[in-house]
């Protein structure tokens, strides 16, 4: 479904990307791990256009993306939920779906679509009227989860969505991550700090070291790989 070869990526002089290489089959979780400032979430970035990558293929079922403005990227069935869950604080919880929607001119199915939201996230349908800014992290995170399902994806971008998260909804997103892809059908391409509830959720698994490819294999395998266990699930 995803391909990514040799993707290069720069911030100005600043190479971040050094040939990359990822496939992501339709229907999988794929988890992306590695250290700080390993490059994970300009790949993400990459991907979903917000970055250019200089050199190299990104191929969505079949069809050429590295050169598509965001907004294209997002039509075509990918969405991104960024770092940092980036919602709008002031808006209400409804607009903040609403903006999810309307990026593909689908907000006239905005009922429907955001009932799937609140089926996901049952909070979510008693805090409409609520500033985004005020939810705690973990709802935030439901929100820029939910906001990004209301574009109708097909392939699913996460950026750490345990970051500074409480461990009680960490397994609630997880698990909502699950559901997506399982009931949903829309394929996950995961980006963790927490390596080992990435691996154990993801069917497959990539590990970047400064830019580039390091391991890969089928999460269960990366769990017990020891290297993966001494740099990034000890401790
Ligand atoms: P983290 O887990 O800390 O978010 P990461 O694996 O997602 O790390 P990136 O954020 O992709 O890593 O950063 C990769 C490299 O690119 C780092 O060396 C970082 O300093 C650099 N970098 C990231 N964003 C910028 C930017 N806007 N300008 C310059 N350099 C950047």
């Amino acid at each position: 479904m995803l391909n990514i070869s040799k993707v290069e990526t720069f911030y100005g002089n600043i190479q971040a990307l050094r040939g990359v290489d990822v496939k992501v089959n339709d229907g999988e979780i794929v988890a992306l791990i590695g250290s700080n400032g390993a490059g994970k979430s300009t790949l993400l970035m990459t991907i979903s256009g917000v970055n250019k990558a200089a050199t190299g293929e990104i191929l969505f079922e079949s069809k050429s993306i590295a050169n598509l403005p965001p907004h294209d990227i997002v039509n075509l069935g990918i969405s991104q939920v960024p770092e940092g869950r980036r919602i709008f604080s002031r808006l209400t919880v409804e607009d903040n779906l609403r903006l999810g929607a309307s990026v593909n001119e689908k907000g006239k199915n905005f009922d429907q679509d955001s009932k799937d939201v609140y089926d996901l996230f049952p909070v979510l349908k008693d805090r409409l009227s609520q500033r985004g800014g005020t939810l705690s992290g973990g709802e935030q995170q439901m929100l820029a989860i939910g906001r990004a399902m209301m574009a109708r994806p097909r392939m699913l971008l996460l950026d750490e969505p345990s970051l500074g998260i409480a461990p009680k909804l960490v397994n609630q997103i997880f698990t909502s991550i699950k559901n997506i892809n399982k009931e949903k059908k829309v394929t996950v391409f995961l980006v963790e700090q927490n390596a080992k509830k990435a691996l154990e959720l993801a069917d497959r698994g990539y590990v970047l070291v400064n830019g580039k490819n390091s391991l890969e294999g089928e999460g269960k395998d990366l769990l017990n790989n020891p290297d993966v266990q001494a740099a990034y699930l000890e401790g």
